[in-house]
C-alpha cells in the first residue's frame, strides 16, 4: 500500500545509488560502512538491518566465492518483508544486479531468470513475447526469489500462490556448491525447497511456468453488505479470476470488491451495475477510497495486459517506502466466513489502528512451508498504521480469535504466533529442518527469525 514517507524515500534513493555504484564494480567488495544516520532499512522503514556489511554479487562464481568465505550471511531481496526474516547481524548479500532473463522456452512453457529480477522487470518481457504468469501480488516491485521464498500470493480461488509457478531452482549451498532442484526430478526435496525462507542457501536461478499471454478487465464495487459476504461468500469468490475484498471493518460492510477477469475467458465477468448489493464504482478507486487512485491499476473495465491488472498498484509507480505495517493470516477456505466474522467482532479494537484489510482466496498447493499446503485458503490481511506498540498488542488478540481455525501467519509479515504453535500448524517444519541441514549443516544462512521460528524445537 503506498504511503510515501519522504525521509525513508531518500534512504531508498541512496540505497539504489549505492547499489548502482556497486554493480559497476567487477569484484565483490564491502559496499559501504553505513553512516549511523543512514542505516539500511526495510521498505516499510520499521526494521533497521543489523549489519552494514553489504555485498553485491554479479555472477554465480562471485556468489560461490562469497558464500565459501563467510561463516554467516543472509540474502536480501527487495526488502519488502515487515519482520526480520531477511535480517542479519553478520553479512548481507544482494543479487540485485543479477536480474537477467536467462532463457524463455516456448515449448516447455517456462522462463528461467537470475534471482535478482523483480516481477516488474520480468512481466513486460514475457508479455511482449506472448507469455504470462498465472498471478501477481498487490504490487510488482518485489523480487521473484524473495516472494517465492515467503509464499507471497495474489488472489483467485483457482490460483496457487506465486511459488506454485516455480518448476526449478538453482541454489548455492553453504559449502558453495551448486545444487539444482526441479519439480520433475526431485519430488519432495523440491517441494520443501521452494518456500525456503532463505534457509537452504542462495537461490541464483529460478524457472517459472508461463502460459500464453492474456488480457484482463478490472471492476470495483462499493459497499457490499457484510450479510451478503456471509451468505454468498462462495458465489462472490467464484465470480472472477481474482477477487479481493477490502474492508475497514466498520458499518457492517465490505468497502470495496475488486474483480479481475480474463477478457478472453468463456465466462468473462458480466459487469452489472450491482454485485451482491454493492454498487459499481464510477471512477477508479484506491483500496482506501479517500486516497487518490492515480497509482492504482486501471479499472472501470478497461482491458489491459494481465500484469497491468493483476496487481492493485501500477508498475510505473515506484513506492519508495510505506508508512504502514502489515500482518496477514491464512485460514482454511472452509472456515473463511466464520473467521472473517470473528475478526469483525473485534472491529472496535482493530479499526482505529487500521488503514485497510484485504480478504483473498488462494488455491491449495503441495509446497511444505506454504500456508496453503494441502488446503485452499482465505487470507485476512491487515495494513496497519505505523504504530508498533498498538499493532503488537492487537496481533495476539486477533491470533487468539483465529486460533480455532489454525490460522497460519504470512512468513514475510508481522505476527506473534509462538514457535510451538507454528510447529503444530506447519506440519512439515521437522522435515524442512532436516532438508535445510542437508544444504546448510552449520546454520550459515540462519538468523534470529529462523532460529526462533523454525529451528528452536
Ligand atoms: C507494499 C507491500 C505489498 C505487499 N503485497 C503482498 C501481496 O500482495 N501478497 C503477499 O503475499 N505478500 C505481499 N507483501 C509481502 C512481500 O511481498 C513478501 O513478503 C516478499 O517476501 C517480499 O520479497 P522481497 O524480495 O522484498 O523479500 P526480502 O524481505 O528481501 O526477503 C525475504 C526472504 O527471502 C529471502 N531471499 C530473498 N532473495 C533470496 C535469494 N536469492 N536466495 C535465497 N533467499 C532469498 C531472504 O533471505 C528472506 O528470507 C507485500 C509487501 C509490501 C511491502
Amino acid at each position: 500500500m503506498p504511503n510515501v514517507d519522504t525521509a525513508i524515500a531518500m534512504n531508498k534513493r541512496t540505497f539504489i545509488k549505492l547499489f548502482a555504484a556497486m554493480i559497476a564494480s567487477p569484484v565483490i567488495s564491502p559496499l559501504f560502512a553505513w553512516a549511523s544516520s543512514n542505516k539500511l532499512k526495510n521498505w516499510a522503514g520499521n526494521l533497521e538491518y543489523g549489519t552494514d556489511r553489504l555485498y553485491s554479487a554479479n555472477s554465480l562464481e562471485q556468489v560461490r566465492d562469497y558464500v565459501k568465505k563467510q561463516s554467516k550471511l543472509k540474502v536480501l531481496g527487495t526488502r519488502h518483508c515487515f519482520n526480520n526474516i531477511a535480517d542479519s547481524t553478520h553479512n548481507i548479500l544482494s543479487l540485485k544486479s543479477m536480474d537477467e532473463v536467462v532463457a524463455l522456452d516456448p515449448e516447455a512453457h517456462t522462463v528461467t531468470v537470475n534471482a535478482g529480477i523483480t516481477y516488474g522487470q520480468l512481466c513486460p518481457y514475457l508479455h511482449t513475447r506472448g507469455f504470462a504468469l498465472h498471478n501477481l501480488a498487490s504490487l510488482p516491485h518485489i523480487s521473484i526469489a524473495g516472494a517465492c521464498s515467503t509464499a507471497t500470493h495474489g488472489s483467485g480461488e483457482k490460483n496457487g500462490n506465486l511459488a506454485t509457478a516455480v518448476s526449478a531452482l538453482e541454489i548455492v549451498t553453504a559449502a558453495g556448491e551448486v545444487v539444482k532442484l526441479s519439480r520433475q526430478i526431485d519430488g519432495e526435496a523440491f517441494r520443501g525447497a521452494v518456500v525456503g525462507l532463505g534457509a537452504l542457501g542462495v537461490i541464483t536461478k529460478i524457472t517459472l511456468d508461463v502460459q500464453p499471454t492474456f488480457m484482463m478487465r478490472q471492476y470495483v464495487y462499493e459497499n457490499l453488505p457484510l450479510s451478503e459476504m456471509r451468505d454468498q461468500f462462495d458465489a462472490i469468490e467464484s465470480s472472477a479470476y481474482s477477487v479481493s475484498l477490502f474492508t475497514d471493518w466498520q458499518k457492517q460492510r465490505i468497502n470495496e470488491v475488486w474483480i479481475k477477469s480474463r477478457v478472453e475467458e468463456g465466462q468473462a465477468f458480466e459487469a452489472t451495475s450491482e454485485f451482491f448489493g454493492a454498487k459499481r464504482a464510477i471512477r477508479n478507486l484506491h483500496p482506501i477510497a479517500e486516497l487518490s487512485a492515480e497509482n492504482c491499476t486501471e479499472q472501470m473495465g478497461v482491458p489491459g495486459p494481465w500484469y497491468e491488472r493483476l496487481p492493485h498498484f501500477r508498475m510505473g509507480f515506484t513506492p519508495s517506502a510505506g508508512k504502514e505495517l502489515q500482518s496477514e493470516y491464512f485460514v482454511p477456505r472452509r472456515h473463511a466466513v466464520e473467521a472473517i466474522l470473528a475478526v469483525e467482532r473485534l472491529h472496535d479494537q482493530v479499526s482505529p489502528h487500521l488503514m485497510i484489510s484485504e480478504i483473498r482466496a488462494i488455491a491449495a498447493d503441495n509446497l511444505w512451508l506454504s500456508p496453503c499446503y494441502e488446503q485452499p485458503c482465505v487470507t485476512i490481511h491487515f495494513t496497519w498504521k505505523q504504530d508498533w506498540p498498538a499493532v503488537r498488542k492487537l496481533m495476539p488478540v486477533i491470533e487468539k480469535e483465529l486460533a480455532p481455525f489454525n490460522a497460519r501467519p504470512h512468513w514475510g509479515k508481522l505476527f506473534t504466533t509462538s514457535p510451538a504453535e507454528l510447529k503444530s500448524i506447519y506440519k512439515k517444519i521437522p522435515e524442512f529442518v532436516q532438508l535445510s541441514k542437508k544444504y546448510d549443516p552449520q546454520g550459515k544462512f540462519r538468523n534470529e527469525f529462523l532460529n526462533t521460528n523454525i529451528f528452536s524445537s
